[in-house]
C-alpha cells in the first residue's frame, strides 16, 4: 500500500456562522483552501498536548479542543449521518447497482461506512451513528445542517489535492466545543473497494483503497480524534495521517475515544458483556412458534437488554436494544415477529442465534411449540446461579395450572446430606417482578418430593397465568429440582436442567 497517500486534506470551509467554527480533518497545508487566515486560527490551537507515557509507550492520541480548552465532542453518543453515495430514488445498494464486487462488508457502500461506524459502538463508549441511505445530493452538503457521507472529485467546488482520498469536515460551536456537524466526503479520483488486510491492487497495478478503514479514520475526526503522527507521536493507529495495513481501530485509538467521551452513561450495547445465549430462534415464516423470555435477575434494578444475534443460515447480523428495560425480578417476552421489530425488521432466514448483552445479570429462554403442538425448550439457563451461603435452585417459566401443558416439579435431598432437608424458601416472581413467597415442608434425606404446578398455587398462595412464573428454591442444604412438563400433544419436557451448585 503506497504510503504517501493521506486519508484526508485539511482546508477550510472559509467562514464561522455564529459562534460555529469550521475545521477540515487534517495536515498543515491550508493555503489553498478557503480562508487561510481563519484556517490558521483555527488549526492554532488544534494541535495541543499529545499525551506520552514516561514508559516510553506511546499514548499519542490526539483530540481537538475548544478555545476553553474542552475537547471538541458531541453532546450525545448517538448522532444521523445520511449516506449518499449516487444513484436516483430508485437506486439501492451501490456498488451492485455499478457492477463492482466489494471484497468485504459489502454488498453496498452503505453496508461499509456502517460497519466502520460499529468500530467506534463496539468500544466502552458505545458511540454510534445511525446511518441512512439516501440519493445523492445535487447541491453542498458542507454546512446543511446535516451530516452527510458522500462521494466526489471536488467537494463544494474544492478539488482533493493529488494525496487526499477523503475529508471530514466538523462544525463545532466556538467556546463550548459542542460538535454541529461532521462530513465526509470520498474522493472518486482513486479506485474503491472494502477488505481487511495489506492493500490490494488491481492487475493493472492500480491501487484498490479500502473504504472501511478509510471511512474509520474518518468517522474518528468525525468523534473528534486528530492525527497522533502530525502531533509528532509514532504510534499504531488508525488516525495516523496516512493509510496503512492498518485496518481497525488500534489500543490507542479507543484510549482516545475512551477519554474523551468516557463510559458513564452510555447506552447498553453491544460493548456490554453477553449474559446469556439463546440458540435456535424460529424465523415469522416458520411453522414452529418461539417465545423467547428474558428474565432480570437483578431484584432491585431493571435490566437493560441488547440483542446481539446471528441468522444461523445466511451468518447476517441483527441487533438492537429492547425498547422497555425488563422489570427488576421480571421477564420480559417476545415473539418472533416482536425480535424481528427490535433488530431492524427485516426478516432472518433459518433460525437467529442472540447473545444477550447487558451491565446487569440477566437469563433468557427460547421456548418452541412445534407444528404438532409439542412445547420445547430449546435454551437452558444461561446465567450460572449462584449462593449467598444457602443454596439457590432456580427454576424457569413454570406453566400454570389448568393450561394444555401440565408440570410436575421435583425436589431432590441426596443422601449425601446427613439430615433431612427443611426449611426451603420458595420465592416466586411473575413476569412483572411481584413476589410471592411460600416455603415447602421437609424432603426427607434421599428421597425426592414432587409436586404438581397446582400444588405450587397453594404454597406460594398465588395463581399466574401461562408460563409467567420463575421460582428460587432456597435452602442451606444442598438440594437439587427439576421441572417436568407433559405437554399438549403429550410428549414429556424437561424444563428445567436439574440446578447443581
Ligand atoms: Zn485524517
Amino acid at each position: 500500500m503506497p504510503d504517501h497517500f493521506r486519508f484526508s486534506y485539511r482546508g477550510s470551509k472559509g467562514q464561522a456562522r455564529a459562534s460555529d467554527r469550521w475545521s477540515a480533518a487534517d495536515d498543515a497545508s491550508t493555503a489553498s483552501l478557503g480562508s487561510a487566515l481563519l484556517a490558521i486560527a483555527v488549526f492554532a490551537s488544534i494541535f495541543f498536548l499529545p499525551i506520552i507515557l514516561p514508559t516510553g509507550m506511546a499514548k499519542a492520541w490526539v483530540h481537538w479542543k475548544s478555545d476553553s480548552g474542552e475537547p471538541l465532542k458531541w453532546d450525545r453518543r448517538e448522532i444521523e449521518m445520511e449516506a449518499r453515495f449516487g444513484g436516483n430514488e430508485g437506486a439501492t445498494c451501490l456498488p451492485r447497482a455499478q457492477g463492482v464486487e466489494l471484497y468485504e462488508f459489502g454488498p453496498c457502500w452503505e453496508d461499509v461506512v456502517r460497519s466502520a461506524a460499529d468500530q467506534f459502538y463496539r468500544t466502552d463508549a458505545g458511540l454510534r451513528i445511525n446511518i441512512t441511505s439516501l440519493p445523492a445530493k445535487p447541491r453542498c452538503i458542507i454546512g446543511d445542517g446535516t451530516n452527510t457521507i458522500t462521494v466526489g472529485d471536488t467537494y463544494c467546488g474544492y478539488a482533493f489535492d493529488d494525496r487526499s482520498i477523503a475529508i471530514a469536515f466538523n462544525r463545532w460551536n466556538f467556546e463550548s466545543g459542542v460538535m454541529r456537524e461532521s462530513d465526509v466526503v470520498f474522493n472518486t479520483a482513486v479506485t474503491w473497494n472494502s477488505y481487511s488486510g495489506p492493500g490490494r491492487r488491481l492487475s493493472d497495478d492500480t491501487v484498490l483503497f479500502d473504504m472501511h478503514r478509510v471511512a474509520i479514520h474518518e468517522f474518528g475526526h468525525t468523534w473528534g480524534l486528530d492525527h497522533p503522527d502530525e502531533a509528532g507521536q509514532e504510534v499504531a493507529a488508525i488516525m495516523n495521517s496516512t493509510i496503512s495495513n492498518i485496518d481497525r481501530l488500534q489500543p490507542d485509538d479507543i484510549e482516545g475515544i475512551m477519554a474523551i467521551y468516557g463510559s458513564e452513561g452510555r447506552p447498553v450495547g453491544a460493548a456490554d458483556p453477553p449474559r446469556a445465549m439463546l440458540q435456535a430462534i424460529a424465523p415469522i415464516t416458520a411453522e414452529d412458534q418461539s417465545t423467547i423470555r428474558i428474565r432480570c435477575e437483578d431484584e432491585r434494578s431493571d435490566c437493560p437488554v441488547f440483542l446481539d444475534c446471528t441468522d444461523q443460515g445466511s451468518g447476517r447480523a441483527f441487533s438492537g436494544t429492547l425498547p422497555d428495560e425488563v422489570p427488576a425480578a421480571g421477564v420480559s417476552v417476545l415473539s418472533s415477529a416482536d425480535l424481528m421489530r427490535i433488530t431492524g425488521g427485516t426478516p432472518w432466514d433459518k433460525r437467529l442465534t442472540c447473545k444477550l448483552r447487558s451491565p446487569r445479570s440477566i437469563s433468557g429462554q427460547v421456548w418452541t411449540r412445534s407444528g404438532n403442538g409439542v412445547l420445547i425448550n430449546n435454551t437452558a439457563i444461561a446465567e450460572p446461579s449462584y449462593s449467598e451461603e444457602r443454596y439457590i435452585v432456580r427454576l424457569y417459566s413454570i406453566p400454570a395450572p389448568g393450561g394444555v401443558d401440565e408440570s410436575n416439579i421435583r425436589v431432590h435431598c441426596p443422601v449425601a446430606i446427613h439430615s433431612d432437608c427443611d426449611d426451603i424458601a420458595i420465592r416466586c416472581w411473575e413476569d412483572d417482578g411481584t413476589l410471592h413467597e411460600g416455603s415447602l415442608e421437609t424432603v426427607e434425606r434421599g428421597s425426592v418430593e414432587h409436586f404438581q404446578s397446582q400444588r405450587l398455587v397453594e404454597l406460594i398462595d398465588h395463581r399466574w397465568q401461562g408460563m409467567g412464573l420463575s421460582c428460587h428454591l432456597v435452602s442451606s442444604f444442598y438440594i437439587t429440582a427439576q421441572i417436568l412438563t407433559r405437554t399438549g400433544g403429550n410428549a414429556l419436557v424437561n424444563n428445567s436442567e436439574v440446578s447443581m451448585h
